[in-house]
């Protein structure tokens, strides 16, 4: 095989990767209306539901070709029935996502906007509940990857429950890394899209949730035409295809991204990402960085630092002088503070992580930059 450049990406996706799943991209070209690709599909969303501990009778997965925000799209336009309203615990730039989109399909919604330094208020979201008995639909990402923040959706699950709403949350940043188990959490639908967390390229999203919920959705008004939940699910039960054209190699990638997956083990990769986290956290710490998240509400993946005070900082040199040297660091996402994301996604271990702080040392060096 061939060796290709190794990159370590510390942005938040797409994600190092593997050579054995970017080779297994270079297939004979098919047409994916054979029997065969349908075959490999098939496999491919019973292991999805593996992933994230779904019984096989009650969930599904349905796959769409897109990046992960197409998952956000598709389940707020497709699981909000007429009359009723969806309720965004919203404390970051992706639940912010969520809401733009449902102000572009004028649901009507509720955005419960809290500090994007916290956690959210499960008293407000009760409250909330309390005082709005027509939220169909409660939504609340798992991790906020704008921030890092960790939200407790195993809570927010429960209470969107025993209001009666069902409850949607987008993993996409913690699936296939952080271990979730949707009838334990009370996800009723969760997604992601394949070059995050499962460590497979960009084009291949996924909404895994409950049949029974999809079904019922068949009469829910229909807000989009290629990004209708039920649809999708429709035709993949029909034929096993994905109704229009598939992301063929992405598929692939994906297929033998989660061969690895399962050889690594849910535990051991979960075990390496922290480690990959607590490294970041230490070579942040040594060199004189602050950072602007309590780590006791940090996913473990995400670490957002700030800017430095030092005039001679410039992000984009810094961010220019790393990736020459093949290592990928990641603008912030806060609009009030100034900071930088080193992420602990993707093929990678701490050893990565100690060689990078070796570079951000030089980088400091040659610009004059001091932190201390
Ligand atoms: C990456 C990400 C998405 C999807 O972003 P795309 O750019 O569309 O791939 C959605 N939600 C969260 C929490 C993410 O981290």
């Amino acid at each position: 095989m061939e060796t290709i450049k190794r990159n370590v990406l510390l942005n938040p996706g797409p994600a190092t990767t593997t050579d054995t799943v970017k080779m297994a991209q270079v297939v004979p070209d098919i047409c994916p209306r054979e029997k065969e690709f349908a075959g490999l599909m098939k496999g491919l969303r019973s292991d999805l539901l593996k992933v994230v501990h779904a019984p096989e009778d009650e969930y599904t997965s349905v796959l769409f070709c897109g990046s992960g925000t197409i998952n956000i799209d598709v389940c707020i336009n497709s699981l909000v029935p007429e009359g009723k309203k969806i309720l965004v615990v919203n404390n970051g730039a992706y639940n912010t996502r969520a809401v733009e989109v449902c102000q572009m399909y004028h649901i009507p919604h509720i955005n419960l906007k809290s500090s994007v330094y916290e956690q959210p208020d499960l008293k407000a979201v009760e409250q909330t509940l309390n005082d709005n008995p027509d939220v169909a639909v409660v939504y609340c990402c798992h991790h906020e990857t704008g921030t890092g923040v960790l939200n407790p959706i195993r809570e927010i699950g429960a209470l969107a429950h025993s209001h009666g709403a069902i409850f949607v949350s987008d993993t996409t940043s913690t699936l296939g890394m952080i271990p979730l188990d949707v009838v334990k959490d009370n996800v009723d639908f969760c997604m992601a899209s394949a070059q995050k967390g499962l460590m497979a390229m960009s084009g291949l999203s996924f909404v895994i949730g409950r049949k029974a919920i999809i079904e019922a959705s068949k009469n829910y008004p229909t807000r989009s035409y290629y990004c209708n939940l039920y649809l999708q699910y429709e035709y993949f039960e029909k034929t096993g295809e994905m109704h229009f054209t598939p992301p063929v190699q992405t598929i692939y990638a994906t297929i033998q991204a989660l061969k690895e997956y399962f050889a690594e083990g849910e535990t051991a990769k979960f075990a390496r990402h922290r480690r990959v986290y607590e490294a970041i956290r230490r070579g942040v710490k040594e060199l004189g960085f602050e950072t602007v998240i309590d780590p006791k509400i940090e996913s473990g993946l995400v670490v957002s630092v700030k800017y430095p005070d030092d005039p001679n900082w410039s992000f984009e040199k810094v961010h220019d002088y790393c990736y020459d040297r093949g290592f990928t660091i990641y603008p912030g996402k806060i609009s009030t503070t100034n900071t930088f994301r080193l992420c602990a996604l993707g093929a990678i271990d701490s050893k990565d992580i100690d060689d990078f702080f070796v570079v951000m040392q030089q980088a400091l060096d040659h610009f004059e930059i001091k932190l201390k």
